[in-house]
């Protein structure tokens, strides 16, 4: 029986996850990727450019932005822009999609992917920086979707947002970042239930990321964890099948389904694991 059981999961999972996309799908699509001069951003960036989409990408530092937009078009993408933006400042989000709907004349894939910097250490009771990192991590994701909705209900457009398995499994030493993520998690699965029973044409893909090897994320886990880091370009690449394809939510590199599952089912075994990072 159990065999029986596991070959029936099996199945199950290979067709929940065969690959459907169709990269013609994207070739010409209008495109906004935040966060895009550096890690996944960039690297989502080349995939579309690649794909041949029309893109704008946004970052608070110029530099970057005009070296990632200079490869988007060798790589092979029909328009690139690059406006400059901080979404810890209220104005700039709603400001950014409006650069982009008049660069582009509309919107079918809005990739929300900037994070802003945070600790990795005992919360140090700055309250501050909670509120600081939520505008940048979470309510500047809620205001570009707020700004861009309408129009990307037209355009039967996507919205994906990048989330993290710390945004569904709280973990030791992080938890203005946690927080930020799990926010990110409650109100686009909520938005998820609301366009469905609104029938809008509009689908919102949650990503869920395990640790990637961007320069961020290796420098900040330097001395807290030998966990592997899996590849950014990898790891864009899948942002953008899970999105074209309309998934509701979508795991990278895939085992992080079965972490999130475990949680629930056995929460004392993620408790164990969790006691021997406490003694590191
Ligand atoms: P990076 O630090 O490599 O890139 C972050 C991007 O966000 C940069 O382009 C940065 O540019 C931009 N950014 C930072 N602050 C602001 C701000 N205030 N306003 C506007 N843009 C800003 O991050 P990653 O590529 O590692 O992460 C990308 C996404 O993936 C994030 O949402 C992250 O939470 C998620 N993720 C990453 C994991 C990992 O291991 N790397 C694991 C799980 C989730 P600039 O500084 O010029 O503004």
């Amino acid at each position: 029986y159990l065999s029986f059981f596991l070959l029936a999961a099996a199945a199950v999972l290979a067709y929940m996850w065969r690959d459907t996309f169709d990269a013609e799908s994207v070739r010409g699509s209008r495109v906004l990727v935040t966060g895009a001069s550096k890690g996944i951003g960039e690297q989502m960036a080349y995939h579309y450019a690649r794909f041949g989409a029309n893109i704008v990408i946004t970052a608070r530092g110029e530099d970057g932005l005009k070296k990632v937009a200079q490869k988007c078009v060798k790589l092979g993408a029909q328009k690139v822009s690059y406006v400059t933006g901080d979404m810890s400042d209220p104005a700039d989000p709603d400001r950014v999609i409006k650069y982009t709907l008049d660069k582009l004349g509309g919107l079918d894939y809005l990739v929300l992917n900037h994070v802003g910097s945070s600790y990795i250490e005992f919360w140090n009771r700055d309250s501050d920086h909670v509120r600081t990192l939520m505008q940048v991590n979470f309510v500047s994701y809620v205001q570009m979707t707020a700004a861009a909705l309408p129009v990307m209900e037209k355009s039967r457009g996507a919205i994906i947002v990048i989330s993290s398995v710390a945004g569904k499994l709280a973990s030791p030493y992080v938890a203005p970042y946690t927080s930020t993520k799990f926010a990110v998690n409650g109100f686009f699965n909520t938005l998820q239930h609301e366009l469905a029973i609104q029938k809008s044409n509009v689908s919102v893909t949650i990503m869920i990321l395990g640790l990637i090897d961007t320069e961020t994320a290796l420098d900040k886990i330097k001395g807290f964890s030998s966990m592997t880091a899996y590849p950014a370009g990898e790891a864009a690449l899948s942002i953008i099948k899970a999105a074209a394809t309309r998934q509701k939510e979508a795991f990278y590199p895939w085992f992080h389904y079965f972490t999130c599952l475990f949680r629930d089912w056995f929460p004392f075994i993620k408790d164990l694991m969790l006691s021997d990072l406490n003694k590191q």
